[in-house]
C-alpha cells in the first residue's frame, strides 16, 4: 500500500521543491516576491527557470506551457519543447528565465469581447509566482495570467489578484485601526465543494444532447428518481469507488487536498471537497479538480458531467464556495474571538460582509450565472435567485441587541463595555446549519451556494473581495477620522445592521412565500436568468466601485458583459440546434418505425378477429400519430424562432429573445417528445433513458 504521504504533492514545484533546489538567496528573494509581492528580477528567474526546468525533466517532462484561464471557462495552454538544438547537432534542454516569466500565445481564438480590438492585437501571460508550477503528463505547467499588451486582461486570474489586492489593502486598514500592527497581510480562503454526475460512457456514447451540450434535452422522467433519497451517503457502489480512489491520487500527487467525497442526493450524483486554501490557488486547483475527474473518468469507462443541469425534475449540480479570510498569522477574521475586543473586530467583519452582500447582491448574482445555472437559480431549485443571508439563531440575536441597543440574553452573559455602549460576548455556534440559504455563515466562514459545478469559481469571488473591500473602505475612511473610536465603532455596527438586516433570512430558501417575502416586502432582487443580470454589470454603481478598487477597468468590464452575453447566447443555440437534430434525425424516426409496426400488427390481428372492439394498436396509434405531427410543429417552430435571431441587433438583444422565445419552444418540443417516449416500444427509443442514465453505473 503507497503512502499518501510519500506521494502527495510529487508533481509540483512547491515550497519543499524550491527550498530543496534553489540557493538560500534565491529561494527567499522569491518567497519575497510570493509573499509580499515583491519584483522578481531577472537573475532570480533565471535561477528558478534552470530549477524548475531539471526538476521538471527529472520527473519526465519534455515541454512546457503557460497555463491560463481565458473567459471561456476552461484552461488553455499551448506546449513548447525544452529542447534547443546544441552545436555538435544534439539538442540540450532549456528554459530561460525570460521564457518562464512572459509567454506569447496566439490570443486572437480567446474571446476577448472588443478589447483586442480597441488596444493591441496580441495577447501575453505572465507567470504568477503565487500558485505553484506542476507537471501533467509529460508537460510542466506554469499557472499565468493572460492579458493584452495594453495590460487588459483576458481571463479571471488577473481580476482575481486585483481583488484579493484590493481586499488585503482595506482590511489591513482595519486591522491597524484596531492595534493589530503586525499583521503584513490578509488574505482569503476558499473551499469549494464540486458535485458531479456520473454516467457510463457507453451511454455517453449514444446521447448526441449529452455529447454536445453536457447536458439532456429530452427525457421523460424515471418510473425511480430521488423520492426515496436513498443515494445519499448511500453505500458507494463498487465502480464508482475505484473512481474516487484513482481520483484522490491523482489529485493528492498535484498537491490538491482532496478531502471528502460522498454521494449526493441525486442517483448518479456524487461530490468532492478538498480542504480550504488560498482563493487564487484554491481556484487553479478547482479547474484542474474539474480536469482531472473527467480524464480519471474516462479511464474506467465512465464520463462526469459537470453541468449544473443535466437531467430534468433530478437535482443539479452546484459547488459550495466556502470563504473566510485570514491574517498572515493565521488569524481567521470571520471567527468570533475569545474575548469581547475580538469579538467586535469580528462583528465589524462580519458587518462589511453583510453589507457588501446587500449593496452587491447583483454582482453576486451575476458572478454565477450562466445558461446552465439558470436552471438550477430561479428555477424550481434551490438556492433561488434571491441572494439572502443565513446567520443562524445566536448570532441573529446578538445583532438584533445591537440594533436595539438591549442587552443580549444569549448563553453567555458576560458583557463589555465598549465606550458607552454595549458589546455583547458571545461563543461561536457551530451546531445551527441551514442547508437551503444562497449565502450562510457556517461558524467561521461563508458558503457561498449558487455557483454553478462546471464554472470557474473566479467570478465569484472577484466580485466578494470587491465588494466586501468597498464596505471595509467605507468602515475605515470613517474609523480613521474618527474622535471616539469606540463610539463610531458601535454606531456603524449598529447602522450597518439596521440599513442591511432584510437581506438576512433564517428561514427556509426554497419555500414559494419566501421569494415573494424577499421581493414585495423586503425589495430584494430576484433576477432569474443570465440576460435579467449580466447588463447589470455596467451599472453606474459597480462600474464606480469595480474600477475605484481596481479590480477591472470600465473596458475590461463591458468586454466582459459583452463575453458573458456570448456564452449564454451560443450555448442555448448549440442546444436549439442540438434539438432540432435530435426530432428530426432520431425521434420522429424512431416513432414513425413504431406506428408502422403498430399498423402491420393491427392490420394482421383483424385478419384473425375483426370482431375485436378495442383495439390496442390502433389506440396507440391515434396518440402516437398525434404526437408525432406536434413534433414536427413544434420543431418547425423552434426552427422558425432559431432563425429570428439572426435579425439580432445585438448580443443583448440576441439574448433576450432567446430567454422569450427560444427556451420556450425547446420546452414544447422536448414536452412531445418526452410524452413519445413513453409510448414507444423500449427497443425503438434511439438512445438511453433516464433510466438507464442513472442507475447505469454499477
Ligand atoms: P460544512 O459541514 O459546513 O460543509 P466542512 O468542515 O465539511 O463544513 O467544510 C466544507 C468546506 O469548507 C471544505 O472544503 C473546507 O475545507 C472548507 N472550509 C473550512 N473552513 C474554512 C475556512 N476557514 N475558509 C474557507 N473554507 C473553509
Ligand atoms: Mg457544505
Amino acid at each position: 500500500m503507497k503512502k499518501v504521504s510519500d506521494f502527495f504533492g510529487c508533481k509540483v514545484f512547491d515550497d519543499r521543491v524550491m527550498k530543496a533546489n534553489l540557493s538560500a538567496k534565491v529561494y527567499q528573494s522569491l518567497r519575497k516576491t510570493i509573499d509580499e509581492g515583491a519584483k522578481l528580477d531577472i537573475g532570480v528567474a533565471n535561477a528558478v527557470a534552470a530549477a524548475m526546468k531539471d526538476w521538471a525533466v527529472y520527473h519526465g517532462a519534455t515541454h512546457y506551457t503557460h497555463w491560463f484561464q481565458p473567459l471561456t471557462g476552461v484552461t488553455a495552454e499551448k506546449h513548447d519543447s525544452f529542447i534547443s538544438p546544441s552545436p555538435d547537432g544534439g539538442v540540450i534542454m532549456e528554459f530561460s528565465g525570460k521564457e518562464l516569466i512572459k509567454g506569447e500565445p496566439d490570443a486572437s481564438s480567446f474571446p476577448s469581447g472588443g478589447l483586442r480590438a480597441t488596444f493591441e492585437a496580441r495577447g501575453y501571460t505572465a507567470w504568477d509566482p503565487t500558485s505553484y508550477a506542476f507537471i501533467k503528463g509529460n508537460t510542466l505547467c506554469i499557472p499565468t495570467a493572460f492579458c493584452s499588451y495594453g495590460g487588459e486582461a483576458l481571463d479571471k486570474k488577473t481580476p482575481l489578484l486585483r481583488s484579493m489586492e484590493a481586499l488585503n489593502k482595506q482590511a489591513i486598514r482595519i486591522l491597524h485601526l484596531f492595534g493589530n500592527d503586525d499583521v503584513k497581510c490578509v488574505r482569503t480562503s476558499v473551499g469549494p465543494e464540486q458535485e458531479y454526475f456520473l454516467i457510463t460512457k457507453e451511454m455517453y456514447e449514444q446521447r448526441r444532447d449529452i455529447r454536445f451540450t453536457g447536458r439532456t434535452l429530452f427525457g421523460a422522467k424515471p418510473p425511480k428518481g430521488q423520492e426515496m433519497d436513498d443515494h445519499y451517503f448511500g453505500v458507494i457502489k463498487p465502480r464508482v469507488a475505484a473512481y474516487m480512489e484513482e481520483l484522490n491520487e491523482e489529485l493528492w500527487k498535484l498537491g490538491i487536498l482532496a478531502k471528502t467525497e460522498h454521494n449526493e442526493v441525486a442517483p448518479a450524483q456524487h461530490e468532492l471537497a478538498p480542504i480550504y486554501t488560498t482563493t487564487n490557488i484554491a481556484t487553479d486547483h478547482n479547474q484542474l479538480t474539474m480536469e482531472i475527474m473527467q480524464k480519471v473518468a474516462a479511464k474506467h469507462g465512465l464520463v462526469c458531467l459537470l453541468h449544473e443541469k443535466p437531467f430534468a425534475g433530478v437535482n443539479g449540480s452546484g459547488k459550495h464556495n466556502n470563504w473566510s479570510l485570514a491574517t498572515d498569522g493565521g488569524v481567521n477574521l470571520l471567527s468570533p474571538g475569545e474575548t469581547p475586543y475580538e469579538n467586535a473586530q469580528f462583528l465589524l467583519f462580519l458587518c462589511a460582509v453583510i453589507k457588501a452582500v446587500d449593496d452587491y447582491q447583483d454582482l453576486l448574482r451575476l458572478s454565477v450565472a450562466t445558461a446552465g445555472n439558470d436552471h438550477r437559480l430561479g428555477a424550481n431549485e434551490a438556492p433561488p435567485a434571491v441572494i439572502s443571508i443565513f446567520l443562524g439563531e445566536e448570532l441573529n440575536a446578538v445583532l438584533e441587541a445591537i440594533e436595539t441597543g438591549t442587552p443580549y440574553a444569549g448563553t453567555e452573559k458576560t458583557q463589555m463595555k465598549l465606550g458607552v455602549d454595549v458589546l455583547p460576548k458571545f461563543n461561536r455556534d457551530t451546531t445551527d446549519r441551514n442547508r437551503t440559504s444562497p449565502f450562510a455563515f457556517t461558524g467561521n466562514k461563508f458558503e457561498f451556494r449558487m455557483l454553478g459545478s462546471s464554472n470557474s469559481i473566479a467570478c465569484a469571488n472577484i466580485m466578494l473581495n470587491s465588494a466586501v473591500a468597498e464596505s471595509l473602505k467605507i468602515y475605515a475612511d470613517r474609523l480613521e477620522k474618527a474622535e471616539n473610536f469606540e463610539d463610531v465603532l458601535h454606531e456603524m455596527i449598529r447602522k450597518t445592521i439596521k440599513d442591511h438586516k432584510h437581506i438576512i433570512f433564517n428561514g427556509n430558501g426554497y419555500d414559494d412565500t419566501w421569494i415573494k417575502e424577499a421581493v414585495e416586502r423586503r425589495g430584494l432582487l430576484n433576477y432569474r436568468t443570465t440576460p435579467d443580470c449580466m447588463p447589470h454589470l455596467l451599472d453606474e454603481k459597480n462600474v464606480r466601485m469595480l474600477t475605484s478598487h481596481k479590480v477591472f477597468s470600465e473596458a475590461e468590464l463591458k468586454s466582459r458583459c459583452e463575453i458573458m452575453l456570448e456564452n449564454y447566447c451560443k450555448t442555448v443555440l448549440i442546444e436549439a440546434n442540438t434539438m432540432i437534430d435530435m426530432a428530426k434525425t432520431e425521434i420522429a424516426p424512431a416513432v414513425s418505425a413504431y406506428v408502422l409496426e403498430l399498423a402491420n400488427t393491427a392490420v394482421a390481428k383483424k385478419a384473425v378477429d375483426d370482431s375485436i372492439s378495442r383495439n390496442y394498436e390502433t389506440e396507440l396509434m391515434k396518440k402516437l400519430v398525434r404526437l408525432e405531427e406536434q413534433i414536427a410543429i413544434k420543431t418547425d417552430e423552434l426552427e422558425e424562432a432559431v432563425m429570428k435571431l439572426k435579425g439580432a441587433e445585438d448580443v443583448e438583444a440576441e439574448s433576450y429573445m432567446i430567454r422569450d422565445a427560444v427556451l420556450g419552444e425547446m420546452g414544447e418540443l422536448r414536452v412531445a417528445c418526452d410524452e413519445a417516449e413513453t409510448m414507444t416500444a423500449k427497443k425503438y427509443w434511439p438512445f438511453p433513458t433516464y433510466g438507464d442514465l442513472l442507475f447505469g453505473v454499477k
